[in-house]
């Protein structure tokens, strides 16, 4: 830690899970932006946030009796919001839009600056509708939001800033307005200012999905105005044709950072043919442990009690919370294997199904119980057909195969304290991080998962949990996806299954290490400290 004064931090991210209910988050990324704010509290660090405040948040979803997945929006009241009386203008489409800024600090959480555009004064009140909601003019607008109200919303709250943080592309607008403030104060010309505000923006990159790193064509910027002035030929001189936001994010900014070891050396790969970028380099994602962590397992832990019994209340509380959901009663003599993300076809959430004459004796038997959980993308396909798979299946092992529906930080936390196991599928090197299997691990619930993401720095196979696959990686779809499952069943029925059954002290010395080997390493206060070493 540096000694001198900490540098003043805004905070920029799309979304932000600080509470199951409070419905501004999505899925990992604003989880990891709300244990950021809180970690900064408890350390009172010199840090903000600043966010969107979403009418409808992310899209709630059920399952029809039929087995159709059924999409629903609410209009989301909260008490809790501090009104800061500040409105900033940003001109979008050519039209002036009022954005009123919220502030909240009720979760143990820095403050965090929310813009919202549900006022009378405008007539585009729904920019700020729906997280994620919608592609295009309506996605370029909530960045132009987030990123120039962002900055015009710093200004007026008068709130000093040493160091812009955008997490992940969407926050990319910001740095324009930067740009144009040193144009137009201070009379510097674009590169000057571009230079000089390259000084002030760290960036962290989230995905190595090549889908998930946004752009957008230069004509519709022109159009939104979300160059904020610059030209054409300026604005490709940043972001590439099409803008692209991660390009964009790299070469607006000193320091970038990807969050797992193993997503640093994927994404230095996918963009080295990018010329004058910032270096990226690996900041590994960290969980809140007050917010994910129970208690009681975590004293138990601490004071060097044993760990099953207080894992079976958990296991028990979880089997209770399934019944009310579901009105399914499992079993809590009997394996039971946790796996919840989202529901996107290289997460392979239903890929321990994959071979019924290996897997559906064990599911008939009930030796092996699985709880699922995760939101497909509403416009996504690929992803809705895995999820009326899983519901296929929960039908033909309705006591062995569970689908919670609406996934959310309730039953995130639920899950990731009650299960046994934690079954982590990705096709290798497409998950950045993960933090879900960070949550488990310090449970005390063994994480099985391919070696992607944090797990490859984090698996000792056979200690803290186990890997599967080896970390065999290929551009042939079906043959990455053989090995896995062969690897996936092989550690399964030779492993995971015969140590449960017959030697659970070795299991509880097995849910020791697990906790050990992570309570530290993949905490949110490392990983805060690592932002202020080697970022700001
Ligand atoms: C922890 C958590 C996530 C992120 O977990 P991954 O391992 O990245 O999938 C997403 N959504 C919720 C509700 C969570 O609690």
């Amino acid at each position: 830690m540096k000694k001198t004064a900490l540098p003043k931090v805004a905070y920029f991210c799309m979304e932000y899970g600080l509470h199951t209910d409070f419905k501004l988050y999505a899925g990992g990324l604003g989880i990891l932006a709300g244990d950021y704010l809180k970690i900064s509290k408890e350390l009172n660090l010199p840090l903000i946030g600043i966010g969107i405040l979403w009418k409808q948040g992310y899209v709630e979803q059920f399952i029809e009796n039929n087995g159709f997945l059924y999409d629903a929006y609410h209009n989301y009241k909260y008490d809790f919001l501090k009104d800061t009386g500040i409105k900033v203008k940003v001109r979008i489409r050519n039209h002036d839009v009022y954005c009123k800024v919220w502030m909240v600090d009720c979760f143990n959480n820095a403050p965090l600056y929310l813009l919202d555009t549900d006022i009378p004064e405008n007539e585009d009140r729904w920019i700020t509708g729906q997280l994620y909601g919608w592609f295009n003019e309506e996605r370029v607008a909530q960045e132009m939001v987030l990123g120039i109200g962002g900055i015009k919303a710093l200004r007026s709250l008068g709130l000093k800033v040493d160091v812009y943080h955008f997490n992940e592309g969407h926050a990319v607008f910001a740095a324009l307005e930067l740009i144009r403030e040193k144009m137009e104060y201070k009379s510097m010309d674009f590169k000057k200012a571009w230079k000089e505000t390259i000084k002030e923006i760290v960036f962290t990159t989230h995905t190595p999905v090549i889908e998930g790193n946004e752009s957008h064509s230069l004509e519709l910027l022109m159009y939104m105005g979300a160059n904020n002035g610059l030209t054409i030929e300026q604005m490709s001189e940043i972001g590439g044709v099409p803008f692209n936001m991660t390009i964009a994010g790299l070469r607006l900014s000193r320091a970038a950072n990807a969050v797992s070891k193993l997503h640093g050396k994927t994404a230095n790969k996918m963009w080295k043919h990018i010329k004058k970028r910032a270096p990226i380099i690996s900041i590994t994602n960290g969980i809140d442990r007050k917010t994910w962590v129970d208690k009681r397992i975590e004293t138990a832990y601490l004071k060097g009690e044993k760990l099953l019994q207080t894992h079976n209340i958990l296991k028990k509380e979880l089997i209770e919370f399934i019944y009310k959901r579901t009105g399914i009663i499992l079993n809590e003599e009997k394996l039971l294997i946790g796996s919840s993300r989202r529901i996107v076809p290289y997460k392979r959430n239903d890929l321990i199904f994959t071979d019924e004459k290996i897997i559906g004796g064990y599911l008939d038997s009930g030796k092996i119980q699985i709880v699922l959980s995760g939101k497909g993308h509403p416009l996504d396909d690929a992803g809705k057909k895995i999820l009326e798979n899983i519901i296929i299946l929960t039908k033909k092992y309705p006591n062995s195969v569970v689908f919670l529906e609406n996934y959310d930080m309730t039953i995130g936390k639920f899950l990731t304290r009650g299960s046994d196991v934690w079954l982590n599928t990705p096709r290798r090197p497409k998950e950045a991080c993960g933090t879900s299997g960070m949550k488990a691990a310090m449970n005390g619930v063994l994480n099985l998962s391919i070696l992607d993401g944090w797990w490859a720095e984090a698996c000792i196979d056979g200690i803290n949990g186990w890997q599967f696959g080896n970390g065999f990686e290929s551009n042939k779809i079906e043959k990455l996806d053989k090995n896995d499952v062969d690897s996936l069943y092989d550690v399964l029925t030779k492993k995971v299954l015969p140590l449960y059954y017959t030697d659970k002290s070795k299991w509880e010395a097995m849910m020791k290490e697990s906790i050990k080997t992570t309570y530290d390493k993949f905490s949110a206060d490392r990983m805060i400290m690592e932002y202020y070493d080697l970022m700001y």
